[in-house]
């Protein structure tokens, strides 16, 4: 059975002090209720990172995550850092082509294969970011253009090297604008995402993938979103700052 996860980019907010708060409200929170989801996973700033792992270990569900790698595992790359040191600090997984990366770092789909391979090499989970412009759904292009970023930057990969990639959709118009997908939306592009891993890899992989909504996901609209039947949970931005918020999406399955 596929996971259901719940994924908070914190992108770049939070002190340490804050970043540390934030993570004791939440396995305080989960500590005292119930929920169905399988993994929640902490995508925080590099500075939080080892001390936000060590915090994890105290709640199974737990995992934490980089918001990006590079493509090598060392070398003169200055303010970089790589998977190699993102799993030493005990960080389990990496968000890999995020589309503030793609937008403002010029990150494409060869580069992005590199950095979900150097990932998988060095133990880590990916979780692929896809996701298309207005003007691309507009011109009803958007179903081809997310499985040609998949297919560009994840079809190399074996089926054993699959079982560690967890697809984020996320449309660029829908990420911090408050514009969420409808339902119907999100259940169709993540339906097509599924029949683009079956042609690639079979139903096996197509069935087990986890396939997460990004955009303006909150506390009001997780449940509607998640009740789709190919939406297997979320990454969530804004609302993964505030405790409470991030804790009712948990609870939303
Ligand atoms: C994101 O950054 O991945 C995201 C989904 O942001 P928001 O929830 O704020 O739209």
């Amino acid at each position: 059975m596929r996971k259901k996860i719940v994924a908070g980019n914190w992108k770049m907010n939070k002190t340490f002090a804050e970043g540390i708060t934030l993570t004791n409200e939440i396995i305080d929170g989960l500590k005292n209720s119930q929920h169905q989801c399988d993994q929640v996973i902490l995508c925080t700033p590099f500075l939080h990172l080892q001390k936000v792992s060590e915090l994890c270990n105290e709640e199974y569900v737990l995992h934490t995550a980089a918001q990006n790698c590079h493509t090598e595992n060392s070398g003169a790359y200055t303010g970089e850092i790589s998977a190699f040191m993102i799993q030493s600090v005990g960080a389990t997984h990496v968000l890999v082509g995020h589309s503030e990366r793609r937008m403002y770092n010029a990150e494409n789909n060869s580069m992005l294969a590199k950095k979900v391979d150097i990932a998988l090499a060095n133990q880590l989970t990916v979780v692929f970011c896809c996701g298309e412009s207005l003007e691309i759904r507009n011109a009803g292009n958007h179903i081809a253009f997310v499985n040609e970023q998949i297919e560009s930057s994840l079809f190399h990969l074996s089926k054993e090297a699959f079982k560690n990639i967890v697809i984020a959709y996320e449309p660029i118009w829908a990420i911090g604008t408050g514009l969420t997908a409808s339902k119907e939306q999100a259940q169709e592009m993540h339906f097509q995402i599924r029949a683009k891993l079956n042609s690639g890899y079979g139903e096996e992989i197509a069935n087990e993938t986890s396939i997460l909504y990004g955009g303006s996901c909150n506390a009001q609209n997780a449940k509607e979103l998640f009740s789709q039947p190919d939406v297997d949970g979320g990454l969530i931005g804004g609302a993964s700052l505030k405790a409470a918020d991030f804790l009712t999406i948990i609870q939303s399955f």
